[in-house]
């Protein structure tokens, strides 16, 4: 008999249903994860409320991924039983011109997150390509699992300050708060 496990599974546009699915298997030279956290990232809202996938439904999104190591199938340290994760939601390929000059974030070959049923449920599953590529980093034991997903959107924020130059004493000026959904709806409610 397959097991079951409960996730929040989008079928359309603005459809997204709470249920069970069956659990996946353990990909072979893969690893299984018990999620712990997921974030809400800004896209999920824009992904789940259009036809982000231009008809190919049912899907689960979810790729701010903190979660428990609960089946292996690598000898690899880092995805043993029992190691807490954060899963960086997209893995460059590491060999292409752009990763081996230092520029991944153009990367020709790049594993993203909606290739693969995301943590917006209780297991996910990562593949073997995933193990070789990396883009996993453990997180300490007594760590707040929900503050851990956040992981990425603080590496996207102090990757722009670096960038900018912007260091400590430094005085800035912050014009906007932040992106603000465009939907009507929402427009409405933050007026
Ligand atoms: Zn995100
Ligand atoms: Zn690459």
């Amino acid at each position: 008999m397959t097991e079951s496990m409960n996730a929040a599974v989008m079928y359309g546009p603005g459809d997204v249903r709470f249920g069970d699915v069956p659990r996946p298997a353990c990909p072979e030279g893969g690893f299984v994860l018990k999620v712990e956290a997921v974030g809400l990232c800004g896209s999920d809202i824009r992904n789940l409320t259009t036809d982000s996938r231009s008809g190919q439904y049912p899907f689960i999104y979810g790729h701010e991924v903190v979660g428990r190591v609960v089946e292996t199938d690598t000898t690899e340290e880092l995805y043993q039983v029992g190691r807490l994760l954060y899963v960086y939601p997209e893995a460059a390929c590491l060999k292409c011109e752009f990763c081996r000059s230092g520029h991944s974030e153009q990367c020709i070959n790049v594993e993203h997150y909606t290739e693969h049923p995301g943590g917006f449920a209780q297991y996910i599953t990562y593949t073997r390509s995933r193990v070789e590529r990396g883009a996993v980093y453990p997180i300490p034991e007594g760590a707040d699992p929900v503050l851990a997903t956040l992981a990425e959107p603080l590496s996207s924020t102090y990757a722009c300050i670096e960038n900018v130059g912007v260091g400590l004493h430094d005085t800035v000026a912050i014009i906007g708060a932040g992106p603000r959904c465009s939907r009507r709806a929402c427009r409405r409610a933050n007026r």
